[in-house]
């Protein structure tokens, strides 16, 4: 096994899009810095979607604005924002954001109610904004697909394997530099992981495979287990645990970043990420949120410090 995974960080925005509580743009760019000073190389942390349906990410625009203001502070980092259609890519553009996270999914069902349109219909769209990306931007841009609901759909039910393959396949074709595969509720299992996992690295390699789980039936780590033992080497997960899908009922709890660390940690897989200093910063953005932190891994930790 290689011994090294890519952490992709979505608290700021996955996370923070489902919490009741907006945070201010000047702690996300806080809380930004810090979780990039912990180590993260990879942060999604706003989304260029419509504000009346999701107010926390409304001032996704200052902030990038900002960021770039300051870009050559932010070092390596790789800084994405989610959009779902050229309009959203247009206002993206405008403040200097060049990693891009396209959104669809295994199901019409989901896919209808979250972004609006069909898998088709955003499959196409995400061609257009792709090509109108590159264009403005001199190629100097990246593209994440997100596939979400792949193992289960609130509306659609269980989904297989072929189904979201087919999703991936299309993905991967467009072609996107990443796809992350999403279990948006929750309830997917280390056989059915390996189900869409073993064709889908066979097929478009280790290199462009993420997952994205949610812990919601607590199966998260075990299923980020089975996909490191595949060969996947980017994992998705969120500060504290933090978020879940404001458009899928009874979705909560993306995987803890300090949980799937504690457990890379111990099987001396390396990440670059210091987990204290993680642990450190859910517990202030706990405060911030006024909510308990999800993370087993800070709930022990935090327990300890009062000892
Ligand atoms: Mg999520």
């Amino acid at each position: 096994m290689s011994t090294r995974v890519e952490v992709f960080e979505v608290g700021l925005r996955d996370g923070l899009q489902n919490e009741p509580r907006i945070l201010s743009t000047a702690d996300k760019i806080y809380f930004a810095r810090e979780l990039v000073a912990c180590g993260i190389r990879d942060l999604e942390l706003g989304a260029f979607v419509r504000p009346d349906r999701v107010p926390q990410m409304a001032d996704s625009g200052r902030l990038f604005a900002l960021i770039r203001s300051k870009r050559s502070d932010w070092g390596p980092a790789r800084l994405w924002s989610l959009v779902p259609n050229r309009v959203g890519l247009h206002r993206a553009l405008a403040v200097g954001s060049r990693n891009f996270a396209l959104f669809t999914a295994a199901t019409n069902g989901f896919a209808e109610k979250n972004i609006g349109m069909s898998i088709a219909k955003s499959l196409r769209e995400f061609q257009a904004v792709k090509q109108i990306a590159e264009e403005s931007a001199d190629g100097r841009v990246r593209f994440r697909g997100y596939v979400s609901t792949a193992f289960g759909c609130p509306i659609e039910g269980k989904v297989s394997s072929k189904k979201a393959l087919k999703v991936i396949e299309a993905l991967a074709k467009l072609p996107v530099d990443q796809i992350s595969i999403g279990d948006t509720i929750g309830v997917a299992d280390p056989r059915g992981v390996e189900a869409v996992l073993r064709p889908a690295l066979r097929e478009w390699g280790v290199s462009r495979i993420a997952v994205h789980f949610h812990d919601t039936r607590g199966t998260a780590l075990a299923n980020s287990l089975r996909a490191l033992d595949l060969g996947v080497r980017v994992i998705d997960s969120s500060l504290g645990g933090l978020g879940g899908c404001p458009f899928a009922p009874g979705a909560a709890g993306n995987l803890a970043t300090e949980d799937l660390i504690y457990m890379l940690n111990g099987m001396r897989i390396k990440t670059g990420i210091d987990l204290d200093s993680l642990a450190r910063l859910s517990l202030l953005m706990a405060k911030k949120l006024k909510r308990p932190i999800t993370s087993r891994y800070v709930q022990a930790w935090a327990k300890s410090k009062c000892e």
